[in-house]
């Protein structure tokens, strides 16, 4: 955004000890009588280059005139996710474009003001207090809410600038894949796994401070968390605000660093997870640990750790929803005269009753001895398919047998 035109001093002639505010140009304005010309000059090109350049906010937004608070927000959201200038693809340009819509019409006086006038020229050029070069470049301070919840979502570290990254900045995301057994999932398990990753510094607790020592204000940007850069042009100055590098953003320094993590506030090392594995979770499922990730640089929020489940297929069992499914063969008479069939449950063996005349293809039900029901109480079944087995090889003595059956029309 453009700086105030407070700098185009109409300051009289000569004037050896003022500093140049435009030196550009004030270096080419040697005489008296230019100087006041080139300012007019300067002006009118400013002037004209906003006029000529009419800004919709509402299109940058793509939103309508009458738009509620919220589908602005909303939109602006979305935008600001496409474009952010730290994700892979982002536009810079078209974020600071976003941005600045995001600022007027985000603001009840600002965006009637804008309404009032039309386009942002008039809004500009007659309220230069209010739009026309007022404050930094992009503020992204103001921001820091916003992105929180934008980054959370999307894994990107937020974009928040200054002290407020300090306070939203997040450990990295880990994932793992976990193998559970067809029981475990079916009637859960709690599980331990080994994971090298980014914990707390065990020496300063994460603070980065030495013991002994303490905190204090980093000179670089006096507490601010950021500092200011000035880039002057023809057309006024430009301000940016950028992260100090020297306390990334959290105005304060240790005195003297730990020395263990080197005042990052954290380290490498192996880590027991415990997780409970709810019964009835599917193959492909994920589930987030929050806070199980690597830890932050001091200050900041530890990452999530995911965990992806893959259920190890089981020879014995098919899943049906929350029911299990085994087979279970039986002989032509045992088929005629029904008969108990030992069957293999997740529980363990249960007898099972097949009644007279059962069918091939035709399945028992055992209640309650199936998977959990995730989120609810309560098991599925546990299902047996009935196969029948037609002899393919019979004694002489089952022949003669077969052969009176077959007398009685069987
Ligand atoms: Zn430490
Ligand atoms: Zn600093």
């Amino acid at each position: 955004m453009l700086q105030s035109p407070v700098s185009l001093r109409s300051t009289p002639c000569p004037l050896p000890s003022a500093t140049p505010r435009i030196s550009d140009v004030e270096a080419t304005a040697q005489r008296c009588w230019a100087r006041p010309l080139v300012y007019c000059v300067v002006l009118y090109s400013i002037l004209y280059t906003i006029a000529s350049v009419p800004k919709d906010y509402y299109a940058t937004l793509g939103v309508d005139k009458n738009a509620s608070p919220e589908e602005v927000k909303t939109a602006f959201r979305r935008l600001a996710h496409q474009h952010h200038p730290d994700k892979k693809g982002g536009d810079e340009g078209k974020f600071k474009e976003i941005n600045e819509a995001y600022q007027v019409l985000s603001d009840t006086d600002k965006r009637k003001r804008y309404d009032q006038y039309g386009s942002a020229d008039g809004f500009q050029g007659f309220h230069p207090g209010q739009g026309f070069g007022q404050g930094v470049e992009f503020d992204m301070g103001d921001l820091g809410s916003v992105f929180e919840g934008v980054g959370e979502m999307f894994g990107f570290g937020g974009g928040a600038r200054g002290q407020q990254q300090a306070r939203s900045r997040k450990g990295q995301d880990l994932e793992i894949t976990l193998t559970v057994s067809f029981q475990e999932m079916a009637l859960g398990a709690t599980k331990e796994f080994e994971l090298k990753k980014m914990n707390s510094c065990s020496e300063c607790t994460g603070s980065g401070v030495a013991k002994g020592s303490s905190l204090e204000t980093c000179t670089t940007c006096k507490g601010r968390g950021q500092v200011v850069t000035n880039r002057r042009t023809i057309f006024g100055q430009f301000q940016t605000a950028t992260v100090c590098p020297e306390c990334r953003g959290e105005g304060k320094i240790p005195k003297q660093k730990c020395a263990r993590c080197r005042g990052e506030g954290r380290e490498l090392g192996a880590r027991t997870i415990s997780v409970k594995i709810p019964g009835g979770i599917s193959d492909g499922d994920t589930m987030r640990l929050t806070g199980e990730g690597d830890a932050a640089e001091k200050g900041g929020r530890a990452g999530d750790l995911y965990v992806h489940i893959r259920v190890k297929p089981d020879a014995r069992w098919e899943r049906e929803g929350n029911d299990v499914v085994s087979a279970a063969a039986v002989t032509f008479s045992q088929a005629a005269l029904g008969t108990t069939v030992s069957v293999e449950t997740i529980d363990g063996a249960v007898d099972c009753e097949v009644p007279q005349g059962i069918q091939s293809g035709q399945r028992l039900k055992i209640r309650g001895k199936g998977i959990a029901k995730l989120n609810a109480s309560g098991r599925g079944d546990h299902l047996v398919a009935i196969t029948v087995n037609t002899p393919k090889h019979i004694s002489r003595k089952a022949r003669e047998l077969l052969e009176k059956l077959k007398e009685e029309g069987i």
